[in-house]
């Protein structure tokens, strides 16, 4: 089958190689894959500022149907539809996965990073990932359950936003833009969204549609000046943080109040920031790292599209054959697309 490969470490080294189909082991499923979503992640591994263990078909926010069912799975059948978690990996015996916490197991080997992805026809992996798909998420928005997950376990669980709460999202990528639909869904009171101008195409528009309260141009406006003036010199009660710029984050100090929380989802890609660390001390602000989702998050986000109380079919932008991978790398890049999905 076709899939695409990133070969070896270094910048690029990414093209689509015959590889051959993958074969179930006993607790695994077979998935015919329906969707895959092209990912930030994907981006930084082609650029080689992200962990990933070549050769490796790339790939790992996905949905599809059950093919072929491993002999030791239960309550699994051929035809199927299921979206994936990608832990592939994690223990189940250290601290972390005991205390509940498997995604963050040091063991973790993720699907498109550690293992085969899902850019291509067919991916096997342990039926213990999976999740239903209900029937009224298309396929397409199945791909985007993943980084909603990652999301819902950041904002809901982890900093748990309230509602009420006055919220600003630095960042209009679609991590970003899903935290808008999240915010919204949870009842803040007020929620805007920062970005530079090469946001004014496709990413701002995204955010109005989903209901932003106010966006602001960094490279016209300054963001700090702006929020106090939102919150009569408060600053927001929740700040979450997806643009992993270093700019942004440390404006961050400054745009969320005493006491606030700052939820830290991007990555910055590199090895060292510099922070206003005392800043953070005399307002004692909450600073929540966050990373990967959990399985309650995964169930709570499919319940939530399913209800229709997130609306995320808004954000794909772009839907295009697997063959055209690079397009679609490109079309995210040049932030020209919100969510870019691939078919198989
Ligand atoms: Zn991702
Ligand atoms: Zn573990």
């Amino acid at each position: 089958m076709k899939a695409v490969v990133k070969y070896g470490k270094g910048k690029g080294l990414v093209e689509i190689r015959d590889v051959p189909e993958p074969k179930v082991k006993d607790d695994e499923v077979l998935i015919e894959v329906k969707a895959v979503s092209v990912c930030g992640s994907d981006l930084h591994i082609y650029h080689d500022n992200h962990p990933y263990w070549p050769p490796v078909t790339l790939g790992h926010e996905f949905s599809g149907v059950l093919s072929d069912i491993g002999k030791e799975v239960k309550g699994w059948k051929a035809g199927d539809r299921i979206v994936s978690e990608t832990r592939i990996g994690s223990c189940g015996v250290c601290f972390i996965c005991q205390s509940g916490f498997p995604q963050a197991c040091e063991k973790k080997r993720p699907y498109g990073i550690g293992v085969n992805g899902a850019y291509a026809k067919w991916v096997a992996g342990p039926a213990r990932l999976l999740h239903r798909l209900p029937e009224n998420i298309p396929f397409e928005v199945g791909a985007a359950i993943e980084p909603t997950a990652i999301c819902v376990t950041s904002i809901l669980e982890r900093s748990r936003v309230q509602a009420g709460e006055t919220v600003l999202i630095t960042g209009p990528g679609p991590i970003g833009l899903i935290s808008l639909a999240i915010a919204k869904m949870a009842g803040v009171r007020m929620v805007g969204i920062t970005g530079r101008s090469s946001a004014e195409g496709i990413r701002f528009q995204k955010a109005r549609e989903l209901g932003a309260d106010f966006i602001i141009n960094v490279d016209k406006e300054d963001p700090v000046q702006k929020i106090l003036g939102f919150t009569d010199g408060l600053g927001v009660d929740i700040l979450i943080e997806t643009s992993g710029g270093e700019k942004a984050i440390s404006q961050a100090f400054e745009m969320v109040r005493r006491l606030g929380r700052v939820c830290a989802i991007g990555v910055s890609g590199k090895p060292e920031i510099s922070i206003p660390y005392d800043r953070g001390i005399f307002k004692a602000i909450r600073f929540d790292f966050c990373f990967s989702s959990s399985w309650t998050s995964w169930e709570r986000t499919i319940s939530l599209i399913s209800k229709g109380l997130l609306p995320l079919e808004k954000l794909i932008t772009h839907k295009l054959p697997l063959e055209q991978w690079e397009e679609a790398f490109h079309l995210l890049e040049s932030r020209q697309a919100a969510k870019v999905i691939l078919i198989p």
